[in-house]
């Protein structure tokens, strides 16, 4: 990838000027397997009661929208007790506009001692890190892409960061942490006066129990979590954060006023109200992955066991494979790992459309 070059009037921030774009491609394709997107479109009721919702809201757009987004926050803590068994309250929970801007203000409050996460992992993390001017450092996984506690916990101990990044499971690689460590790791980062930070972006897809069991436990730990995902709700940008309601005071200083608008809080609320319908695609979803996972190996590649809703699978040349796959209309991702692609489960067209395609690439060569 060539830099961009920048002409010399702008005076653009040195340590920017390095950096491209996030971009994983938007190509029409036949199927689009390559942002980990729910493939199911919401319900004709949930169209319908968005629609009335947001209708009803348009009458006061031109009043700014509840600057707390008090309403969200109650149901978004309401849907978390209910999945988790947890006693969460409003204040203990921050919504914005998709959990990378959760990621961007936990930066701007806490980022003055450095981040650390476990790479592979989320690519978001280091680059949001970059754009706010937070020192990344880059911690290591296990070959086999878990988390060895002992190293991590050596890595954590060396660097004193103040944000400690865990994905679990673990985009790009589906792998999942076990709640026994999360503790581990949470008293580590206590011992560093550091916040541990979970990123469950795909915790509705895993059956290991949600770190959001251990916020009584431990208030310097933050869970994220996403609607564009399992909720299939990625279009609206809605993400959040659970954790100890001086964490959520800290979003407070560097949130931007009424960021979230009338028509997000609308639009996530009425989505919660519908959440069996949304979260009804969770089981199809696993058993797709389980039978794709099947017809992957059947053509001699390996699969990483995966807990979310898409698979990392070695190919021998990636690029090509990728490119292959594009030319038969299936748009997968390239994350940049030698030796491997990574496939987001789709409906049943579009797991079929893959399997057919990647045979065909194989075969091909
Ligand atoms: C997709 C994803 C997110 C979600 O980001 P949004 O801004 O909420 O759409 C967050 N973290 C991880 C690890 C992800 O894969």
């Amino acid at each position: 990838m060539s830099l961009h070059q920048w002409p010399t009037w702008l005076p653009l921030r040195e340590d920017l000027a390095q950096l491209s774009p996030y971009g994983a491609p938007q190509v029409p394709s036949l199927a689009q397997l390559n942002t980990n997107e729910n493939p199911y479109p919401p319900s004709p009721a949930l169209v319908e009661a968005i629609t009335a919702r947001i209708s009803l809201v348009a009458n006061t757009l031109n009043r700014y929208p509840d600057r707390d987004a008090i309403e969200l926050r109650t149901e978004l803590a309401r849907f978390l007790n209910n999945l988790s068994g947890t006693s969460l309250n409003a204040d203990q929970i921050w919504a914005a506009n998709g959990s990378n801007e959760i990621i961007q203000s936990l930066y701007l409050a806490c980022g003055s001692k450095g981040a650390l996460g476990f790479t592979p992992s989320y690519s978001m993390h280091p680059l949001i890190a970059r754009v706010t001017g937070t020192t990344w450092h880059e911690g290591l996984r296990e070959e086999d892409f878990t988390i060895d506690i002992d190293s991590a916990v050596a890595q954590i101990l060396e660097h004193k960061p103040g944000l400690t990044f865990v994905t679990t499971p673990n985009n790009p690689t589906g792998t999942s942490i076990s709640i026994g460590d999360i503790s581990l790791l949470a008293k580590t980062c206590a011992s560093v006066s550091g916040l541990l930070v979970i990123d469950e972006a795909y915790a509705e897809f895993s059956s290991e129990p949600s770190a959001l069991t251990l916020l009584d436990t431990f208030p310097h730990l933050v869970v994220i979590r996403t609607m564009s995902k399992a909720f299939a709700f990625a279009g609206v940008r809605l993400g959040y954060l659970a954790a100890h309601k001086d964490v959520v005071n800290a979003m407070l200083l560097v949130r931007l006023p009424y960021h979230l608008s009338s028509l997000t809080q609308a639009a996530g609320i009425v989505a919660l109200e519908h959440q069996a319908e949304s979260l009804a695609t969770i089981a199809t979803l696993i058993a797709s992955r389980e039978s794709l996972v099947a017809k992957i190996e059947s053509l001699g590649s390996t699969v990483i066991p995966s807990s979310a809703n898409f698979l990392l699978f070695s190919v021998d040349d990636p690029k090509e494979i990728w490119q292959s796959l594009l030319g038969q209309g299936v748009l997968i991702r390239d994350v940049g790992l030698s030796g491997y692609l990574r496939v987001t489960i789709g409906n049943e067209a579009e797991n079929e459309r893959f399997i057919s395609a990647l045979r065909q690439s194989l075969g091909g060569k």
